[in-house]
């Protein structure tokens, strides 16, 4: 029987994951369903599923979205092309991006508009990869983490900028920085890392729980790029470390003979699922904390949202409409409440 679980800190929802499950909960709540979602609102199944049973559609299609149904984009962040295409088909069109994806998007436009050549350090295929790269698919080229640089060569003799996917383990990227600063001494990359705080941060306290665990248990999907970070970050500290959904997915051998347990949870795996997995692994003495750092990150609902609960708000006022449809949590003091709460409503 296991003694004990560590349990890291910070780990699970981050500052964006909580916008944005809070913003689509709004949507369900003022909108009848079906309200449509563009990509998986975060890379997380029960989450999504929690949002499907509640009448959201995913698609992969902005072209998928009946004209005029309400729509959100997924915090990954989307290209240009889906914005507007999204913002003309659908009469409510809110942009969920983290702005911490946002400021990538951002530098990727203004090294494009300086004429250098960007290389993308991320994972092909996925979500938030997609929506960067094409912010100036001309003048980006995506390298994937593990393979370095790869064949990646300048396309003459302008200057270069390396970006980077928020979501990266923080090795593989100073594995890349390194050799590209190796190769283009004039390289320019970002003042302030593109890994964003919450993978840094998670990163490093999983780290500390693989040095002082048998085994780690990292709750999160399979396509969440910052969970499987964390597996690899575990591992190279030495540990055996699982990716699980929940607690269906431990494989019992795996703490057979095992005292000591450290769990911690991707940026999008609700706390829900965490609470679970400890249950499920039922420590003998407990749980102790590993707190690395306390986060106080907060981001304030997509703009298109609050100019539509400002709206609204105005015609309860009014007197136009009679009440408020379902209101999940305040308008004025938005920290009051969180996305483990909205999960829970869109529950009952
Ligand atoms: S992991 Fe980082 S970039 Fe991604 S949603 Fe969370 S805060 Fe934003």
């Amino acid at each position: 029987m296991v003694d004990k679980v560590l349990l890291a800190e910070p780990r699970g929802f981050c500052a964006g994951v909580e916008m944005a499950i809070k913003a689509l909960t709004w949507m369900v709540r003022i909108f009848e369903p079906p309200v449509y979602c563009y990509h998986e609102i975060v890379h997380n199944a029960s989450v999504v599923g929690a949002f499907e049973r509640a009448g959201v559609v995913f698609v992969d299609e902005i072209s998928a979205v009946p004209p005029g149904a309400p729509v959100m984009l997924s915090a990954h962040g989307s290209s240009p092309a889906v914005v507007a295409a999204a913002s003309v088909r659908s009469a409510v069109m809110v942009d969920a991006v983290c702005p911490l994806v946002t400021k990538v998007h951002h530098e990727v436009k203004r090294m494009a508009a300086g004429g250098f050549d960007i290389i993308y350090v991320g994972h092909e295929g996925h979500d938030e990869a997609l929506g960067t790269v094409a912010q100036a698919p001309d003048r980006v080229t995506l390298v994937d983490p593990s393979a370095g640089l790869g064949t990646f060569r300048s396309g003459g003799s302008g200057p270069v900028a390396l970006v980077a996917q928020t979501t990266l383990g923080l090795y593989e990227w100073q594995g890349v920085l390194q050799e590209a600063s190796d190769r283009y001494p004039d390289l320019w990359t970002a003042r302030k890392s593109d890994l964003c705080y919450a993978t840094t941060n998670r990163q490093a306290a999983v780290e500390i729980l693989a040095r002082r665990s048998e085994v780690v248990l990292v709750v999160g999907s399979e396509n969440s790029s910052n969970t499987q970070a964390l597996v690899r970050v575990a591992a190279a500290a030495g540990c055996a470390a699982h990716r699980i959904d929940g607690p269906g997915s431990i494989d019992p051998a795996w703490l057979e003979g095992v005292r000591t347990v450290g769990i911690t949870a991707g940026a999008s795996a609700p706390d829900q699922s965490v609470r679970a997995v400890i249950d499920a692994v039922g420590p003998r003495r407990g749980v102790e904390m590993v707190t690395v750092t306390e986060e106080g990150e907060y981001f304030p609902p997509p703009p298109q949202l609050r100019a539509l609960l400002g709206v609204l708000q105005s015609a309860v006022e009014a007197g136009v409409t009679a009440r408020w449809p379902g209101r999940p949590g305040p308008l004025d003091d938005d920290r009051s409440w969180d996305a483990t709460r909205a999960l829970d409503l869109l529950a009952d």
